[in-house]
């Protein structure tokens, strides 16, 4: 018996040595099959007819490692839209496989900086990545022909290189940077059509987001299924009325609770303006329970929460974040992070939830 575990010990040290040995040509060749593989595979490909969502970026300004800024990538109908692009969220639309070449059209909320600051690397990753012809529309709220011009102009010269660099055919001119479609919000409420693409329809209305204004939510229905996202607001009769009966509803929330802990800290550091900006935020977004309150009040079938404020760097802490919501709203519910996607099949009422990363 001595013997064969001797035997065993010395096999496993030789595999362990051969492995070390060949380390760097072991770790090349997992690469190559790695890259290989994320030029072929689409989830896109993947996905079954229907209307699913895939969160780019579950977070807010604030630094959190599992929530990059705020971005929901909609699927519907194999064709991909991108609603509000955070810092990182290029980089997790990457890794979720979802090839940013292949966006249709872009949709911004409002034009707080954490919801644009990853705008333009993705425009980027589009044109050069997909070698896309014509720049990508990017719908929004009036206002939104500022950010993509000022976008425009602030990656000009970037756009010069590449094309000096890698050729017209590689990455058309005609194709760099975004293609501004402003609408205008309805000021006494209700609910306004931004477009129509085949099976889909989407449209916008106001939320508070005070001092921030114009600030809109989408919504996306496809054959029968239907995703309701919040943007930033404060709890809003004006979202409850337009998220009546959807499927999933993608909610912003930020932790009172949390949020005075930060506020604790920086009145004991002694820093005004932290505390300032700590106290000031609770107004303009919705509680957890609020988020809840509207998920039961509109009848939905699945609440989604995003933009997660504060950082939940503890798995306890995400229990205190989603402390009573339980109580308030009785279906399903979702803590967001990078990746989390939700899908809802045509012709079916099934909501299906995964984590990609
Ligand atoms: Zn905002
Ligand atoms: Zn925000």
């Amino acid at each position: 018996m001595k013997r064969i575990a001797s035997v065993l010990l010395i096999v496993v040290l030789i595999a362990a040595a051969t492995a070390f040995v060949f380390r760097k040509s072991i770790a090349m060749r997992m690469m190559e099959r790695v890259v290989a593989g994320n030029l072929q595979v689409s989830l896109l490909d993947e996905v079954e007819d229907g209307l699913h969502v895939v969160l780019c970026g579950a977070g807010s300004p604030l630094p959190d490692v599992e929530r990059s800024g705020p971005c929901v990538a909609v699927i519907a109908g194999g064709k991909l839209y991108v609603v509000d692009s955070g810092a990182g969220s290029s980089r997790v639309l990457a890794r979720a496989r979802l090839p940013q070449g292949e966006i249709e059209r872009v949709l911004l909320t409002h034009f707080h900086s954490d919801h644009i600051d990853g705008l333009g690397e993705l425009m980027l990753q589009r044109w050069a990545g997909g070698g896309r012809s014509e720049p990508v529309p990017v719908h929004g709220p009036t206002g939104v022909e500022r950010v993509v011009a000022g976008f425009n102009q602030a990656y000009g010269q970037d756009f010069v290189y590449r094309v000096a660099h890698h050729g017209e055919d590689t990455v058309p001119p005609s194709g760099a940077g975004g293609d501004a479609r402003p609408f205008s919000v309805p000021a006494d409420g209700g609910v306004t059509q931004v477009f129509r693409d085949g099976d889909l329809e989407v449209s916008a209305f106001a939320v508070d987001h005070a001092p921030v204004s114009p600030a809109v939510g989408y919504r996306f229905d496809y054959k029968g299924r239907s995703v309701l996202i919040s943007g930033d607001t404060a709890k809003s009769s004006n979202l409850q009325a337009a998220a009546d009966g959807v499927d999933l509803l993608v909610h912003e929330a930020l932790s009172p609770e949390l949020v005075a802990v930060m506020t604790r800290a920086a009145q004991t550091a002694g820093i005004k303006r932290i505390e300032k900006i700590t106290v000031d935020i609770v107004d303009y977004h919705a509680s957890p329970i609020e988020a809840a309150e509207i998920a039961r009040d509109a009848a939905v079938d699945h609440l989604l929460f995003y933009h997660i404020v504060p950082p939940l760097p503890l798995a306890p802490l995400e229990q205190v974040f989603l402390e009573g919501v339980d109580e308030v709203y009785p279906g399903p519910v979702t803590l967001g992070r990078d990746g989390t996607m939700i899908r809802l099949p045509s012709g079916s009422t099934e909501i299906e939830v995964s984590e990609l990363l």
